[in-house]
Order: structure tokens, then sequence, then C-alpha cells
């Protein structure tokens, strides 16, 4: 049997009036673009519920793009009814006898909408009830946590019935809290952090640095690759690339090895903040974690931010390795993010960097440099690309596979 609906209840929406409708317009045209290859869906965003008419879409496949949309809490695929009680019966007993196991238990709960409907919602759940109950053998009711909640909703032009209650992303719909840049490299828990602050609400352009000819194009092709795949969290992404290359060098020249980290750092942050004001951006995200590496220390975090008074966020920067890790796996992220393609940090990391560095000398050794050339110069070399869902950048194995035939 084929669903010919869905319905959507809406996320966090704790908020009123202007926000609501912002909250919605934004949740509609979301779900719009994700679902934009299928032409013959109809999105109708209602104050309290969002109803999406299939018209013969494949509910399978509109939930693998639906499953990903933030600001959506719970959903429900259903099947229209004519308001009879013959059609009402036969539909509930076609969907109970695709879901219903031996030894599952079961209750019909009904709601209306339409107070003028023949049957109130306790004669409903009796009569449907004792239907089933005559057409499937050992049914069993359950009232509190039944397996199954078969859900008959009444409303003016139809009758509603569904067998599943399914979990949304959550959050809030992407566009809401604003746009900001997100510092992504290709390791893993960068990416987590763009799915969190996605979740969030918040929109994000990608910063990626790198460094040829240190570091490969795979390398950078692996950066988009998994941005393509967050970009199925966002509709699209757009990637900025940022050539690194030159401050590396000059700072491996000039500044002592233990600071060689800090200063590195400390002008990625200058630079994404230049970008992000450029871009009219509002904020910062990055991966960090506190205390993962000697980047990450509270002191290394306050020596580095030192650049900046526009915030930096971190979402991930009180989780586990081994939490970021599952989130990462959840998302789709991991098995790309641990590929052996080495990014401009790795290349140029100090073998003992300082987990304890002073701001203050950061400041002095930088000061050696001519900062504003070198970051003019990255400025000038960057490249913006707009990155849709699951994107491919990185050639697979079987298509290198025909290539050396
Ligand atoms: P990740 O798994 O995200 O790479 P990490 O634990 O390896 O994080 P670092 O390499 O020290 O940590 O980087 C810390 C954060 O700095 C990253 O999460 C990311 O936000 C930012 N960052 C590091 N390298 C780059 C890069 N090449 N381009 C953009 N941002 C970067
Ligand atoms: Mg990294």
């Amino acid at each position: 049997m084929e669903y010919t609906e869905i319905m959507i209840r809406y996320g966090e929406l704790s908020t009123k009036g202007k926000n609501r409708k912002d909250f919605i317009g934004r949740l509609a045209g979301n779900v719009t673009k994700v679902l934009r290859d299928f032409p013959q869906v109809e999105i109708h965003p209602k104050h309290d519920r969002m109803h999406i008419v299939l018209n013969g879409a494949p509910f399978k496949q509109v939930d693998q793009h639906l499953k990903k949309v933030f600001g959506i809490q719970t959903y429900s695929p259903t099947i229209k009814t004519e308001k009879t009680l013959k059609d009402i019966e036969e539909t509930a007993l076609a969907l109970m006898k695709e879901t219903y196991h031996e030894g599952m238990t079961f209750k019909v709960n009904t709601k209306r909408s339409d107070h003028h409907f023949t049957y109130d919602t306790n004669e409903l759940n009796l009569m449907v009830g004792d239907y089933l109950f005559d057409h499937m053998s050992n049914l069993k009711v359950e009232m509190k946590h039944p397996d199954i909640v078969l859900r008959i909703e009444v409303r003016q032009d139809a009758v509603y019935i569904s067998d599943e209650l399914l979990h949304g992303a959550g959050g809030m719909p992407v566009g809401t809290g604003g746009r900001a840049v997100m510092m992504l490299s290709g390791g893993i828990d960068s990416p987590v952090a763009s799915y969190l602050a996605l979740k969030r609400g918040v929109d994000i352009e990608m910063v990626h640095f790198y460094s040829p000819p240190y570091t490969t194009e795979k390398a950078l092709n692996k950066a988009k690759e998994l941005t393509g795949i967050l970009a199925n969290y966002a509709g699209r992404i757009n990637f900025i690339a940022v050539p690194f290359a030159e401050i590396q060098e000059t700072i491996k020249e000039k500044i002592p090895e233990g600071y060689l980290m800090t200063v590195q750092r400390r002008f990625m942050l200058r630079l994404a903040d230049l970008i992000r004001e450029k871009r009219k951006d509002l904020a910062i995200f990055n991966g960090e974690s506190v205390g993962q590496v000697a980047s990450q220390t509270l002191e290394s975090m306050a020596a580095i931010n030192d650049v900046t008074t526009t915030p930096v966020l971190r979402p991930v920067a009180t989780m586990d390795k081994t939490e970021i890790i599952s989130l990462a796996e959840k998302i789709g992220t991991f098995d790309l993010s641990i590929q052996p393609f080495e990014d401009c940090c790795t290349i140029f990391a100090p073998p003992r960097p300082k987990t304890k560095p002073k701001m203050d000398k950061a400041r002095e050794y930088e000061a050696r440099l001519d900062v504003d050339g070198l970051i003019e110069r990255a400025l000038d070399g960057i490249e913006v690309t707009p990155i849709y869902p699951d994107e491919k950048f990185l050639a697979n194995k079987a298509e290198e596979d025909t290539a050396l035939l």
C-alpha cells in the first residue's frame, strides 16, 4: 500500500509571531530544495504542521532526503481515504497487515478536527479496533506502550491514517540562525562540528586552507567531498579554498619551532575572519575539542583567539573523541575523514608544539612577519565553489581501476 502524504510536526518552535513564520517559511523552502528531484510533490506549510502530498512519489525515496532536514521533530507517512466507515476500516486493515507481526501490540488512536463527522473518536477507536480483530488473528491491544499506534485523523477534506511515527532530524531549519564561516579540515572533527552548526539552524560556508605543492589535489578534493556529504543537510554549501603555502613557508623560516603552530593558527583565524566579514557572515565555527591536541588547550585557544573579537563557536568543544566518532559515523563522514590524504597542518606540524603558548610571545614573533602582505596575497588566491548534496570529487575505486585497464 503506497503512502499518499506525509505529515510533519515542527521541531523546537517555542517562538511566536514573525519568528514562527520565518521558521515555517525556511523549513518549507528547505524541504522544497531537498525534494527537487520529485517535481510532482506538493508542499503545504500550515501554522501547526506541514503536509507533503506525494502524488505518486515513492515515500521510501522521499524519506531518504526528508530525514536530513533540520526543524522536523517527527513525521508520519499517511494514507488519505474517503470519509466513510468502510474506507477507513479497509485502509486501516491494509496498513496493519503490512506492519503487524506476530506478538506485536497495537492501539487505535483517533483525532477529529471535523467535529460534525458521524462518529466521535471513541466510537471510531472501537469500531476500527473491532474490524481489525474480525479480520486478523492473534491481535493484541495495549494502551500504554503499544508497538503500533494506528493514527486516524478526521479532517474536513478527508481521513488520514498512519501506522508510523518517525523521528526527524530535530534542530532548527538551516538559515533561521543566519550564516557563518566554518573552518573545515579533512579530519574527523570539523565535519561533525559542521553538522552541529547546521542543526542549530546556522547556514555555513566552508573555509579550507590548502598548501600546494605540499598538499595534494586529493586532500583538497577530500575536503570538497566531505562538504558534499554535509550539503545533504543544507541543500548547498559554498566551499572557499584559501592558499596557505606561502604563509606556512614564511612561518617555518622565521618563527621559533615551539610557536609554529600557534602562529599558523592565528593566521588561519585571521583569514577566516576577513572572509567572514567580506561575505557578511556572523560568526566563525571550528572543530576544536578541549585538550585533544596541543593547539586545543585553553592556553592555546586563548593565544590563537587573540586575533579576533568575532564569536568563535566550537560545537564539539566538550565532546570525547569517541563521541565525535560515533556522530561522524552516523552522519556518514567518518569513512572519508579517515582516508589518509595529508592536509596542510599535518605537513607543517612541528614535532613539539607548545601546549601552553604565551599570547605576548606569539604577538612578538609574529611582528617579524609582513602579516598584511601575506594575508592580502592569500585572500587574492581564494576560490569559491558551490557544492551540492553528495557531489563527488574523488574518483571512486571502480573508476580508477577502469582507467588502468
Ligand atoms: P579535524 O578532525 O577537524 O581535522 P583535528 O582534531 O585534526 O580536527 P586540528 O587539525 O588541530 O584538529 O584542527 C583544529 C580545527 O582547526 C579543525 O577542526 C578545523 O576547524 C580547523 N582547521 C584545521 N586545519 C584546517 C584547514 N586545513 N582548513 C580549515 N580549517 C582547518
Ligand atoms: Mg585536522
